[in-house]
């Protein structure tokens, strides 16, 4: 056994309890670290790792100041990492031994409430997965910063969980011990988010009644354990927590996790933030709840027509008055953050100068809902019904929150005048007391006729009287007590001078202990209005975001689309909104969409670059816009409400690797195939690609004619394969459609107009000396391209269930009558059969 200092014991005794995080323990003023902790701090914070003595070791140590803590805290939980903040709880004059010390807080990246670790736009949600024997699951939210909370049920198993988390501002997630370790580490890997444990759901009293009105099990089970760790990191009010939604998926369209990457939906594929986004595009809110408001909204698209309708509807309000809009824009700007208001107002976060914007923001409803009553449109004039001003609020806070407060609530100068009598009598000693002591230096002057005579006042010494050493002869005996000497000058005091300076400083103690004390009283009325602040909080957002669709549809002149239950696509002059605002030098070139009932696979083909793939996601990118509630990219559109949008586009870093894209591609094919019904979406973009040609093709055929014969979702399949061009005499519904692209002077032109029918001709090698590679490589090429097409060809086979499996001779098969022929030839179709492809040379075969 070691032998430690009694205060190491106690370190290593709450580290035990806190192994998972960083121990921050007060000695004096500075937290410390220790063995292990200090180690990793040091070299997380670029702090200087020192040793303390420890009997027969040295033990690493570093250390933060206390006042600057706040900035290192902020950096390790950006990094991911969990902080215990461990204080001294007794004083330390007081303790008999080593000073009692707790873990006051732990702070983690899901419960930081301080405003300079969170990203204002974005929710900082702590999530918890739970699994149940049957193969469901729970995933629940929190944002401890609004108050928010939620939870879902997930029956198509672990993948969808991946699928709804995917995209999501979840920083922590909290899982019970025994979730099978693929999944912790899809959730810590691929997810990136910190893994916190929780074992424990059965939840304080206190929360029974937000447990209660979730009613089944599992549902309970789930929030509990979100609960339970909230508690267990928080110890403080959770007053402003909301009843917790929970989010029927059904409601909403699914986005995979793949097609919310590959659609850029929140971000870009090469993780390059925001812009370039959907969301860079659609987001013109102007509060940070709105657009929090608006990544949720995208991030689940409607399916309920009414209640896309009416989002539209609204929007088309918006639009229709530009200047009331701007106007509406000016106001809403000045409305704080209300939300995370709410939840530092439940915390005992927030100071005078927040209630002060509180203030402010609820005064701006007024002005803002005189504005909503200037639009026309109905759906706009009436949402002024639905934001309540908070009348006996805004008093409250006009009549005490004086208009300029410090930072500090324990200094006064928070409260008005005439708010309390008790303060306005300690405030009017105080002046009185000032007063006269003013008055006294005028007084002195005269009887002593000291001209330089002056009144000071200092901490140490209080109030004095101050004389230059030549004047000190005229002063009487007696009368002075001399206090203080300075080289030019000597300070006294009076009887008289220090009874009123007790007078003052007695009232002035008295006013700053009752300024706090009728600051905390009004913070705690402020908190009655936590639920008409979150409500008021959620019209706002609404509004904002709304507006902001109204005014990117009027920059970007889109339009509002239509709704059909006939599966019908028709889309005039559609375009795609990210690629059409990234383009510089040219104008983009919009494209027709149309599938009626007779067309539920597009087949597109032409050469690489040529926008196959931005024809592809504008589809689905227009679909979700419309589906959120925004007007549409096109000159008119008229669109099914799609359930789900699976996607399969390559992205550019999938093709380092050839075997694991070529999974990731079957992977993601699976998951269309196995999860897609007729009322959905599916983008196949260069599938089989991964692959050796015959294999790829192959696959890709027999994709194309499974979604044709059993799916019938609506799909868009690029290819390069041209072969596959020959299946639309073959599927019904199967319509081929290429991009346009001309040859000039020896060179492609790419002309982004998507026609009818295949591409006749392969551009690769225009391509490919557009790309510059030697001219002898490109004579090669061309060379061997002739020998190709005049050589034997491919020839698609059609999928018949009574056919032969070797479909490759099946026509020379039919026509043969001749018995003996035929014999010969099925011989021949064996051997072919047994051959091994894959270990031939090619002079062999
Ligand atoms: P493909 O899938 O055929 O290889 P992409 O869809 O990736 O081609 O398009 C290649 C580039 O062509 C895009 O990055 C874009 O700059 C441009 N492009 C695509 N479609 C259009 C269009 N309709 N109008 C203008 N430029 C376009």
């Amino acid at each position: 056994m070691k032998q430690y200092t009694p205060m190491m014991e106690q370190y290593l005794t709450i580290k035990a309890q806190h192994k998972d995080a960083f121990l921050f323990f007060r000695l004096g003023d500075f937290y410390e670290m220790f063995f292990d902790d200090a180690l990793e701090a040091s070299r997380e914070l670029e702090i200087t790792l020192t040793s303390r003595d420890g009997g027969d070791e040295r033990i690493p140590m570093c250390g933060v100041p206390y006042h600057s803590a706040a900035n290192y805290i902020k950096t390790l939980i950006e990094k991911g990492y969990k902080v215990a903040i461990c204080e001294q709880v007794e004083d330390p004059k007081m303790a008999k031994g080593v000073v009692k010390r707790e873990v006051v807080q732990l702070i983690t990246p899901g419960t930081v409430m301080e405003g300079n670790m969170l990203d204002e736009k974005e929710n900082n949600y702590l999530a918890s997965v739970t699994s149940f024997e049957d193969g469901s699951y729970t995933v629940a939210y929190n944002d401890l910063t609004t108050g928010e909370n939620s939870i879902a049920l997930i029956t198509d198993g672990w993948d969808a969980v991946l699928s709804e988390l995917y995209n999501r501002p979840v920083k922590e997630v909290v899982i019970a011990s025994d979730l099978p370790e693929s999944h912790e580490s899809d959730l810590n890997e691929r997810l990136a988010y910190t893994i916190s444990y929780q074992d424990e759901v059965n939840t304080d009293d206190a929360f029974a009644p937000l447990l209660a009105e979730l009613q089944q099990e599992k549902y309970k089970t789930g929030f509990g354990r979100l609960l339970n760790y909230i508690q267990h990191t928080q110890k403080r009010s959770l007053d402003h927590l909301q009843p917790v939604q929970k989010i029927e998926l059904k409601q909403y369209m699914t986005l995979d996790m793949y097609s919310k990457r590959n659609l850029e939906l929140m971000e870009t594929l090469r993780k390059q933030g925001k812009k370039g986004s959907l969301l860079w595009v659609v987001d013109d809110t102007v509060t940070s709840m709105g657009a929090r408001l608006l990544k949720k909204w995208l991030e689940r698209p409607l399916l309920n027509r009414k209640g896309m309708e009416e989002r539209h509807e609204q929007v088309s309000g918006f639009l229709e008055q530009f200047f009331e809009r701007e106007e509406l824009r000016e106001q809403l700007k000045s409305v704080y953050d209300l939300e995370r208001l709410s939840g530092r107002i439940a915390f005992g976060n927030v100071n005078a100068r927040d209630l002060l914007q509180l203030k402010q923001s609820l005064g701006k409803i007024p002005e803002i809902k005189v504005t909503l009553e200037k639009f026309s449109h109905p759906s706009i004039k009436n949402l002024h019904h639905s934001l309540d001003p908070l009348h006996s609020l805004s008093e409250l806070l006009e009549e005490s929150i004086h208009e300029d407060p410090p930072l500090t609530i324990k200094e006064g100068g928070i409260i008005k005048d005439g708010f309390n009598n008790q303060l306005d009598d300690y405030r009017d000693a105080a002046r009185n007391g000032k007063q006269w002591i003013a008055e006294l230096e005028r007084k002195e002057r005269e009887e002593t006729k000291i001209k330089s005579l002056k009144v000071g006042y200092n901490r140490v010494f209080g109030y004095y009287i101050e004389v230059t050493k030549a004047n000190l002869h005229l002063l009487p005996e007696g009368k002075y007590e001399r206090k203080q000497t300075l080289t030019n000058a000597e300070r006294y005091i009076t009887p008289e001078l220090k009874d009123k300076e007790t007078l003052i400083l007695e009232a002035q103690e008295k006013s700053v202990e009752l300024e706090y004390e009728l600051f905390l009283t009004i913070r705690e009325k402020v908190k009655n209005y936590i639920e008409d602040l979150q409500l008021l909080a959620g019209q706002i957002s609404k509004i904002d975001v709304l507006q902001g669709f109204a005014s990117v549809s009027e920059k970007n002149d889109y339009v509002q689309p239509n709704f059909n239950e006939t599966r019908l696509i028709d889309i005039k002059q559609g375009r795609h909104p990210v690629v059409e605002k990234v383009m510089k030098d040219a104008s983009f070139v919009p494209n027709d969409v149309y599938m009626d009932d007779e067309s539920d696979v597009l087949l597109i083909t032409g050469p690489n670059m040529s926008g196959k793939s931005t024809y592809m996601r504008q589809l689905a990118l227009t679909a979700i816009m419309g589906q959120v509630g925004c007007f549409v990219p096109c000159e008119q559109a008229n669109l099914p409400i799609f359930d789900q949008i699976f996607t399969r586009i390559g992205a550019a870093d999938d093709l380092v690797s050839g075997q694991s894209t070529f999974m990731v591609e079957m992977l993601e094919a699976r998951h269309a195939l196995a999860n897609a019904t007729e009322n959905s979406l599916i983008l196949l973009d260069e599938i089989g690609r991964g692959t050796s040609t015959y294999d790829g093709m192959a696959l890709a055929q027999a994709i194309v004619e499974y979604i044709h014969e059993e799916i019938k979702a609506k799909t868009l399949f690029s290819t390069h394969y041209h072969e596959l061009t020959e299946l639309e005499d073959s599927l019904e519904r199967l319509k081929n459609i290429h991009v346009r692209a001309e040859e000039y002077q020896g060179n492609v032109v790419f002309l982004h107009q998507i026609q009818n029918g295949a591409a006749d001709e392969s551009y690769g090698i225009h391509v490919a000396k557009l790309a510059e590679l030697p001219d002898s490589l490109i004579a090669r090429a061309t060379d061997l391209l002739k020998e190709f097409e005049t050589g034997p060809k491919y020839e698609v086979p059609v999928n018949q269930a009574d056919e032969e499996q070797l479909t490759f001779f099946q026509e020379e098969v039919r026509e043969t009558n001749n018995k003996k022929t035929q014999a010969t030839e099925s011989k021949l179709i064996d051997q072919l059969t047994n051959l091994n492809l894959m270990e031939m040379t090619p002079m062999e075969a």
